[in-house]
């Protein structure tokens, strides 16, 4: 019998035996067991679902993972298409660099690991966007191996489980959380296992208000015998958010199309369309007069929105233009797109854009404040 003696503040003593299965007991009646991507489970599939799965809900990831298999169905066809394209069937799921990463990923994989995709931690872990737990979620659930996993929610289980109290992603608790990872996770069904707390963390054993009367784990969690789930983990500490401004134009032709301009490959919102970027409105007749050889004969001010990063908050002003410009007049290409609302190009829009847009269309109301 493996026993664990974690010293944090309180001794406690769990048998990491009885806990990987009292959880494959209760995911066994309760777990998620028919996701798409948990039919026919290969590296690839599994791949695709944990990289949309970070930071995002599982309902949410079930639309998008339908639509991107349908579209992508291997790593070959991902590899081939235009990151245009794999930004559009991203739209909405937001960080979008995950998916221009996972563009980088297929065509690495492709060219040096000849279509396959690799199954072990050492090549899983230099390609881009995969740390070590997305490669341990990979390893387990496609290939079977005994690999750990800590995404958000095993980090919180096993923190309650242990008491290991303080903010989760310090490298002290880092460190020791790996540890109790590699310790619980069972020689067999490794699979089930992983996807066991996976489904534990994100339905039971919430952030906040967890269910701990109906939890498998409650007769050896630390932290519910000693009190301490309100407190355990603790929230990252934290740090002002900057505030930045910027104003968007939305330039309208003749024709009704608005201009998008592609933004550059990295930082936020790299690689999709956006409205051009001006730092005040103030300028915006020079800057039509520069791009389109004319002011506008229309200009109208939009209620302010707003956009959070993970790191910052975004202010927006929309400004409307009418602009006498011809469709063409502005060269479109790599950089420039007309987008006509009626017939929309199939190209990665950031979501605040898509959002405005929809507006403009008259489907979406925009109001002071809000947050797109
Ligand atoms: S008893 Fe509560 S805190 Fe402990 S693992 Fe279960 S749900 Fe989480």
């Amino acid at each position: 019998m493996l026993a664990i003696l974690v010293r944090w503040n309180r001794r406690v003593n769990v048998n990491t035996e009885n806990l990987s299965g009292l959880l494959l007991g209760w995911w066994a009646e309760n777990g998620r067991h028919d996701l798409p991507w948990q039919r026919n489970p290969t590296g690839y599939r599994v791949w695709v679902a944990e990289i949309m799965l970070q930071q995002t809900q599982v309902a949410t990831v079930e639309r998008y993972y339908n639509r991107f298999m349908q579209s992508f169905p291997d790593i070959t066809t991902l590899a081939a298409a235009s990151q245009d394209n794999v930004l559009h069937h991203w739209s909405g799921l937001g960080y979008y660099s995950r998916a221009r990463n996972m563009h980088k990923v297929a065509q690495t994989v492709v060219a040096r690991h000849d279509s396959e995709f690799p199954d072990d931690l050492e090549s899983l872990i230099e390609l881009p966007g995969i740390g070590r737990s997305t490669a341990g979620a990979i390893l387990a659930l496609a290939f079977r191996q005994r690999q750990p996993i800590l995404d958000g929610n095993a980090k919180r289980v096993l923190a309650r489980v242990f008491a290991v109290e303080g903010w989760s992603g310090s490298t002290a608790n880092m460190k020791c959380l790996w540890e109790l990872a590699e310790k619980c996770t069972p020689e067999r069904r490794v699979d089930n296992y992983t996807q066991a707390i996976m489904d534990m963390g994100a339905t039971l054993c919430t952030r906040s208000r967890p269910l701990c009367t109906a939890c498998p784990l409650a007769g050896c969690c630390a932290a519910y015998a000693q009190g301490l789930v309100a407190e355990i983990p603790a929230p990252k500490p934290k740090k002002t958010r900057p505030r930045r401004s910027t104003t968007l134009v939305m330039a309208i032709n003749s024709a009704g199309e608005l201009l998008l301009e592609k933004r550059p490959p990295s930082g936020i919102w790299g690689g999709l369309w956006s409205f051009p970027e001006l730092d005040s409105s103030d300028v915006i007749t020079d800057w039509c007069t520069q791009t389109f050889g004319a002011p506008p004969t229309i200009q109208r001010t939009w209620p302010d929105v707003s956009h959070s990063f993970s790191h910052f908050d975004l202010d927006m002003t929309p400004v409307e233009v009418a602009i006498e410009a011809q469709p063409g007049q502005v060269m479109e290409g790599d950089r420039w797109l007309w987008y006509n609302t009626r017939s929309p190009a199939t190209v990665g829009l950031a979501s605040p854009v898509a959002k405005i847009i929809n507006a403009v269309g008259g489907e979406q109301e925009i109001k002071s404040g809000d947050q797109l």
